[in-house]
């Protein structure tokens, strides 16, 4: 085997996050090392209320990870098991790790072709009588139609719990996502567009119930201090973590528009050639967590920018009804979009820390891959 070629131009870079918001941070840190509270202190209850008002609801919990932000998020609705949770399979595989945790059942719809998240009139297809909730996934920072997912769900009596761990600042209809359903989760993992240096995660919802629930759940069912009312487990959010979430959270909204303009002169280079560029909702505001290109030259294009130092991923490369431990066992519609993706996207660099001069490389590789492509 030859030598792996450096990436120049990785798809994510957590350090240089790090780096770029240095002192900021390192102030954060400090603050909450020496406040001697490192558990469920002023740092989580600061971030929770900063993030709630950030995506425009009443209540956000911070939770451990983003996988179980969305256990939780179910949990609070009122989810049992036994119950049924429609959700996608073209999705990272917590989503449906999290139903599973739940004691549910996943029936998993195929995607839209054009933005690649649910295709709202399949779901209709999956709905039995045990059909308690659905969880739709904004993937790559795309939002999911979800004035038709809020309309579909009445009509049969489902809670919403909104999938946001990609799409953090997204906006459908001008309103953020993680405000539209019953519950939202977010997870806070340190690639997402707002990263914590570990895990993390948090439910938000309107829904004073819901909070209160999620609040027992995450510590042990305890109403007060040693006694649970409810049986929860661990799933806080620490304090060193919400301290620099808090500092990542003032930029996140920059940081989202310099991911929209490196999309948009990638997908000006790449319209009208034989690589799709991603397609954008007019009613979306979308917040490229991946920059999704289709191509059925996908791995001749992947290896091409890997000879220039341009890294790119495939998200995902397997669906989760393909994969060993749920294939021939979770319900599923027809999967012809899901499994076309598969076979056919590439995401490349959008990260806010690119800088100008990189992202002019990308270009030029996607120019010169589809010259030689169609010549
Ligand atoms: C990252 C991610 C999760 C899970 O988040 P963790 O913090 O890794 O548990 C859930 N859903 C989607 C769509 C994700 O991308």
């Amino acid at each position: 085997m030859g030598l792996e070629l450096p990436v120049k131009i990785p798809v994510a870079a957590p350090l240089d996050d790090y780096t770029a918001l240095k002192a900021e941070i390192d102030a954060a840190i400090q603050r909450s090392l020496k406040s001697g509270f490192y558990i469920l202190g002023p740092e989580v209850q600061s971030f929770e209320s900063e993030f709630a008002k950030f995506v425009g609801v009443d209540h956000a919990v911070g939770v451990a990870n983003g996988t179980d932000a969305v256990l939780l998020a179910l949990q609070g609705c009122g989810l049992e098991p036994g119950d049924e949770v429609i959700t996608v399979s073209h999705t990272a595989v917590a989503t449906v790790c999290a139903v599973e945790l739940a004691g549910a059942t996943p029936a998993l719809a195929d995607i839209r072709r054009d933005t690649f998240v649910m295709d709202v009139t399949q779901a209709a297809s999956l709905i039995t009588p045990r059909t308690k909730a659905i969880v739709p996934v904004h993937l790559y920072g795309h939002p999911v139609p979800m004035d038709e997912i809020m309309a579909f769900a009445e009509r049969h009596g489902l809670w919403v719990v909104e999938d946001c761990a990609q799409a953090h600042g997204a906006r459908w209809k001008g309103r953020r996502i993680g405000s539209w359903g019953h519950a939202a989760a977010f997870s806070f993992y340190p690639t997402k567009n707002l990263g914590a240096i570990g895990d993390g995660g948090a439910v938000v919802t309107n829904d004073l119930k819901i909070a209160e629930r999620i609040h027992l759940l995450r510590q042990y069912g305890w109403q007060t201090r040693y006694i649970s009312t409810v049986c929860g487990r661990n799933s806080r959010l620490d304090e060193l973590q919400a301290a620099l979430l808090r500092v990542k959270l003032k930029h996140l909204d920059d940081d989202n528009a310099r991911r929209r303009e490196i999309a948009a002169l990638y997908t000006e280079v790449l319209t009208g050639t034989a690589i799709a560029p991603p397609s954008v909702a007019p009613q979306a505001e979308h917040v490229f967590h991946q920059y999704t290109v289709r191509t059925p030259q996908r791995d001749a294009l992947s290896s091409f920018l890997k000879e220039r130092g341009i890294g790119s991923a495939i998200l995902y490369p397997v669906p989760i009804h393909k994969q060993p431990a749920y294939e021939n066992r979770v319900r599923c519609g027809t999967m012809t979009e899901t499994e076309r993706a598969a076979a056919e996207i590439l995401c490349l660099p959008v990260h806010p820390r690119l800088t100008d001069a990189q992202v002019e490389e990308v270009c030029r590789a996607l120019s010169d891959f589809s010259k030689s492509a169609a010549g």
